[in-house]
């Protein structure tokens, strides 16, 4: 007899989705959180596109720190390209963002265990998977029919169960981020600065959430980026843009994008959100990709709770589910190899490109590789690598 049909670890964005699919199949389902209080620690610039997140749910008012109406992309060399694009985006206050979650989960029936870590997920011969967790005080074994490990970028379930290792450094940014007070933004403005100096193989941003808030951060890919870290890109970036800011938190953390993340189950744990490497591989965006997969996750792992049919039939369909929600990955993963390369004189091209396209009346929203084909066409050498897949 096992105590849940489906165990979610981990209540991020992708595993308070993930529970909420499962628990509205009809299945049993716990979710555990190291934290004591979903959204206790956050790791995250909090912006998000309007479609992506619009399509997922309707977003409450209080849920939202700014709407975003434009944004504004800087090259090497104080080149500025800006655009309008009303309604395109938002920055979410996002502790309260995944109180709503978790509250639409406790609202489909997720049982919700604070303050409780997963320390080993193992699958049973006899099917099944026993969980053991630690809570102050205490230790306790659980069994469940399958398992979500949306455990967040380094995720130990993932290790644990043998489905991935560690990643390669191209496959992932290396964040650092403060959240200032007294910095100069239009609250409904997005700033993207490019630079080798900058952030080498990534971008610094500025996301406002008010009139003189922001996240302030720094991505880079860590075998690009040489012997500094993110933090002292961060410190140079901030002395630039925004000397005079004050500080009010500071955070550094991974963003995972693994090349094929399709492969992302066995023996009854399912892997979702940063957990299996699912982020956007040119931007880094981890929410709403996080909730699509944490979404596919938890509905398989309900199926295979409930025998719908053969364990391994099931795993072989999630990958394919993953697949087609990941459709674009190639592009995206091409994209990224050739913006990581580029020097400073390319990027400050590119930028100049991005402002004809749109000064011709185009939009970045809608279809993104229009931009890519159009950047393709005007940058043949740098961009002509990308030229069979992106079909131009
Ligand atoms: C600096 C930075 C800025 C970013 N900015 C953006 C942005 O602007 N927009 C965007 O879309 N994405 C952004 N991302 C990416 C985004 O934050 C993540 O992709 C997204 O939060 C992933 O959600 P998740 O639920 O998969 O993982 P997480 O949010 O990491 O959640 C994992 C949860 O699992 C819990 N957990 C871990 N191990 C255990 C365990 N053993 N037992 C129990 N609980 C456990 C953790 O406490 C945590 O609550 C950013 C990332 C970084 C690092």
């Amino acid at each position: 007899m096992r105590d849940f049909d489906v165990v979610v670890v981990g209540g991020g964005c992708s595993g308070l989705w993930a529970a909420r699919a499962a628990a509205m199949s009809g299945v049993s389902t716990l979710l555990i959180e190291r934290t004591a209080r979903i959204g206790e620690h956050i790791v995250c610039a909090e912006g998000v596109g309007t479609d992506g997140m619009t399509d997922l749910l309707e977003l409450e008012p209080e849920w939202i720190a700014t709407t975003i109406h434009g944004g504004k992309l800087s090259a090497p060399g104080e080149k500025i390209v800006e655009f309008t694009e009303r309604g395109c985006g938002y920055v979410l206050n996002k502790r309260n963002f995944l109180h709503g979650l978790s509250r639409m989960a406790g609202e489909a029936g997720v049982e919700m265990w604070l303050g409780t870590r997963a320390t080993t997920v193992r699958p049973l011969d006899s099917g099944g998977v026993r969980i053991e967790v630690e809570a102050p005080g205490r230790t306790r074994t659980i069994t469940a029919g399958a398992v979500v490990a949306a455990d967040g970028v380094e995720s130990l379930i993932a290790r644990q169960v043998g489905i991935r290792d560690c990643l390669r450094p191209e496959e992932l940014f290396s964040c650092a981020q403060y959240t200032v007070t007294r910095i100069d933004v239009d609250p409904h403005t997005v700033e993207f600065h490019f630079g080798r100096e900058i952030s080498p193989g990534g971008y610094a941003w500025v996301f406002p959430k008010g009139d003189s808030v922001a996240n302030v951060g720094v991505g880079v890919i860590p075998g690009v980026a040489g012997d500094r870290k993110p933090i002292e890109y961060l410190e140079t970036f901030k002395q630039c843009r925004c000397p005079s800011s004050n500080i009010i938190s500071h955070v550094v953390g991974g963003v995972p994008t693994v090349k094929d993340p399709s492969r992302a189950s066995k023996s009854g744990v399912f892997l979702a959100g940063d957990a299996a490497g699912i982020t956007d591989p040119v931007s880094g965006a981890g929410i709403v990709p996080g909730m699509e997969s944490g979404a596919v996750a938890g509905e398989y792992a309900a199926r295979y709770a409930a025998k719908e049919s053969d364990g391994r039939a099931l795993e072989k369909e999630f990958a394919g589910s993953l697949k087609s929600l990941l459709k674009d990955r190639r592009i995206r993963y091409a994209v990224r190899k050739v913006l990581s390369k580029m020097d400073d004189k390319e990027l400050a091209r590119m930028i100049d490109a991005t402002g004809e396209y749109l000064a011709g009346g185009k939009t970045i929203r809608g279809d993104p590789f229009r931009l890519v084909r159009f950047l393709v066409k005007v940058m043949p050498n740098t961009f002509g690598l990308i030229k069979h897949i992106v079909r131009v």
